[in-house]
């Protein structure tokens, strides 16, 4: 795999982080520069220099960090030669299919790899990835990053179209992934390619409702189990930093928030009464059609982030000291983002032989 020294040398290939959207791999050969709009940057500069330094441009406009490369860098940085699996995906795929240290795998089609890094590292030396890409300038420029980045032992690479040829190994994976347009057409396939001794699994990623429906189909018919569906969605949290607060501070917040409550209440019961010595209908202002709608009060009263009183400190502690300590706490936010495709997991399970009795 990538190197494992303290330092940079000539010839690594590096992660130059710049922002959270610009992160791109450098080969360090020195006599070339790094050009950017952070400033530009000699490789002779990096050379030496621990990994994770942060390093200024030379003529003054910036600086960059330079990381050693990991799948998950690599997954931020890498060419992109075809649509990639992002690491929500990446990590949900790895678990469910319960790749580990040691297990065989295939997955098809490789596309820009970015799936095989982080299933390399997770299987190790003792473990191996088939990887199989119909499309024959995607499938050297695979090979050739894997050799580049240490993998060629534990990645075979085959230039192939799975859904026609099938697959080169047999009875011999613990899983297979299956990233394709038509993962229905490979299923039988990879039924072959997998244990026929132990429990195995598949998985096949599509992005509509249609293919799910024909791969759970496929998957029926060729005897898997088990067949269930995710959608995997990132939910941002957004993390707060709230200082601990003496007790009495609390307890005085506490107080006015309840305060607020009553004279809201007392407000409203004579309200009520008026209406009924009016003999006013049952209606208000703020209740239109059935729906209460949503008045300034009643924004006011909904607990948000900033109505909790701050943790609090240890009642012993003096009131009057403000404390420095501080906690965070997180809020869910209501947006959720980044679907990018279904994801149908199925097990193949060994029929267990038959006992004939006398
Ligand atoms: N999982 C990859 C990654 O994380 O980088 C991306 C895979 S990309 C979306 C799908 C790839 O499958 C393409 O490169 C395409 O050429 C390849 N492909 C499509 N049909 C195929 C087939 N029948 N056999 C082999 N590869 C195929």
């Amino acid at each position: 795999m990538w190197s494992n020294a303290r330092d940079v040398a000539a010839g690594d290939l590096v992660i130059i982080w710049q922002t959270r959207e610009l992160i791109q791999p450098l080969l360090i050969t020195p006599g070339k520069d790094l050009n950017s709009r952070f400033g530009y940057y000699r490789h002779a500069d990096l050379v030496g220099i621990p990994y994770g330094s942060k390093v200024g441009s030379r003529n003054g406009k910036g600086f960059i960090h330079v990381l050693r490369p990991t799948p998950e860098l690599w997954t931020m940085a890498l060419p992109h030669r075809t649509q990639i699996l992002y690491l929500a995906d990446i990590a949900f795929i790895t678990s469910w299919l319960d790749i580990k240290r040691g297990s065989s795998v295939i997955e098809a089609g490789t596309g820009s790899g970015s799936f095989s890094h982080s299933v390399a590292r997770t299987i190790g030396s003792v473990g191996h990835l088939w990887s199989y890409e119909f499309h024959e300038a995607r499938a050297n420029k695979a090979r050739e990053e894997f050799s580049l980045h240490g993998m060629a032992d534990i990645i075979t690479l085959t230039h192939r179209n799975v859904c026609k040829d099938g697959f080169t190994v047999e009875d011999t994976v613990d899983a297979v992934f299956l990233d394709l347009p038509a993962p229905w057409d490979a299923i039988e396939h990879a039924k072959k390619a997998l244990k026929k001794a132990s429990p195995t699994r598949i998985c096949c990623f599509s992005p509509c409702m249609e293919q799910v429906l024909r791969t759970v189909s496929a998957l029926n018919d060729s005897g898997f189990t088990d067949i269930t569906m995710f959608e995997t969605l990132l939910r941002p949290h957004e993390v707060h930093q709230l200082s601990l607060q003496p007790l009495t501070q609390a307890v005085e917040k506490l107080k006015k928030l309840e305060q607020k409550r009553e004279d809201k209440r007392q407000h409203q019961i004579a309200r009520t009464s008026k209406r009924k010595r009016d003999d006013l209908p049952e209606t208000d202002t703020d209740n239109v059609g059935g729906k209460r709608l949503r008045t300034q009060e009643s924004a006011e009263e909904d607990v948000s982030i900033r109505d909790i009183p701050d943790a609090v400190v240890d009642p012993g502690q003096s009131a009057n000291q403000p404390s420095p300590i501080k906690t965070s706490v997180s809020k869910v936010s209501p947006d959720v983002r980044g679907h990018t495709s279904y994801l149908t997991f199925a097990r193949l399970v060994p029929t267990a032989p038959s006992t004939i009795r006398d």
